[in-house]
């Protein structure tokens, strides 16, 4: 008998690889309004990268210069594949979303939403995955979440799928302005002040 590692059996792989391109499929599907044609078309042809905890901390450090944070799930960045830890089985359906939802945003989401990036991130992924995450599991960025979740209640979520997915912060900008001309009340006025400049 050979020993390997969870990642290495080939029903792992496929289920991996299937887990990826329906990831892929499905955000596609749920924001097709939004996502520019080109980068959903691309995108397939950058496979995932489905990888053990140990192996993806080195990944990290390599690509990026840094050690890895203590319980990284997943990273991706720009044009390079996305790496995934198959540590926790359960979650990798919601961290290949995640990372998913992060190749197909806009270049200038991050900076445009700044602090509520992350969060929108995660936000976006669980309503795709079509599964809140249960008491007791793991999930990425909960509290971040809760706040873009506020914010796409505020504000309409296809004003914030614009800013993600296209880069264009007019109508959450347009929303957030007739929100203070309209209702000058003191937590309006805070939640307003919790985002970063927009362009
Ligand atoms: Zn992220």
């Amino acid at each position: 008998m050979k020993l390997q590692k969870p990642s290495e059996t080939p029903a792992l792989r496929t289920y991996f690889a299937d887990m990826d391109k329906a990831a892929v499929g499905a955000i596609g599907e749920r924001f097709k309004e939004f996502i520019p044609a080109d980068r959903l078309k691309n995108l397939p042809d950058i496979p995932s990268k489905f990888e053990s905890s140990q192996d993806l901390r080195k990944t990290y450090r390599a690509e990026t210069g840094h050690k890895a944070p203590d319980g990284l799930t997943g990273f991706t960045r720009p044009d390079s594949p996305a790496h995934i830890s198959v540590k926790n089985l359960a979650g990798v359906p919601e961290t290949v979303l995640h990372e998913r939802l992060h190749q197909m945003a806009s270049p200038d989401a991050k900076r445009l939403l700044g602090k509520h990036y992350e969060g929108i991130t995660q936000d976006l992924a669980i309503e795709v995955l079509g599964r809140e995450p249960q008491e007791g599991e793991l999930t990425g960025y909960p509290v971040e979440r809760v706040r873009a979740q506020s914010l796409r209640k505020l504000v309409g979520s296809d004003a914030v799928c614009r800013v993600y997915f296209q880069g264009d912060a007019k109508p959450l900008k347009a929303a957030l302005d007739r929100m203070a001309s309209e209702r000058p009340l003191a937590g309006m006025q805070d939640k307003i002040k919790e985002l970063p400049p927009l362009e």
